[in-house]
């Protein structure tokens, strides 16, 4: 028996955690995965770059993960990078970047 929220193990004749109160189970629930999220990589560049475009990313409310290629280099901060979002957000992320790939040349967001 266990616990499924402290993952305690009980032997038979327990039905509560004693720490918890919860009532025991017989097998483990799975590790609960992670929540998967679809990723897209939004920027290509180096890192320094990168970090300056996820934190743009960040001031406008958009999660953004940094992927770097973890190479060794000369130049820590230009090493090369990505940025990536969550799938939801690429459209979002590209139309705040200003680089929508549809070729749509009539950004309103550029004459602010
Ligand atoms: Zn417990």
């Amino acid at each position: 028996m266990y616990c499924p929220s402290c993952r305690t193990e009980y032997r038979e004749g327990f039905t509560r955690c004693s720490d918890c109160g919860v009532e025991l189970v017989n097998d483990l629930p799975l590790e609960q995965e992670p929540e998967y999220v679809d990723l897209v990589t939004i920027y290509k560049g180096n890192s320094n770059s990168a970090a300056v475009t996820s934190a743009r990313l960040t001031s406008l409310g958009i999660e953004s993960w940094i992927k770097d290629e973890g190479i060794q280099c000369v130049f820590p901060n230009l090493g090369p990078a990505e940025v990536q979002v969550c799938m939801q957000d690429k459209e979002l992320t590209l139309q705040a970047l200003g680089t929508t790939t549809t070729g749509a040349e009539s950004l309103d967001e550029e004459t602010v």
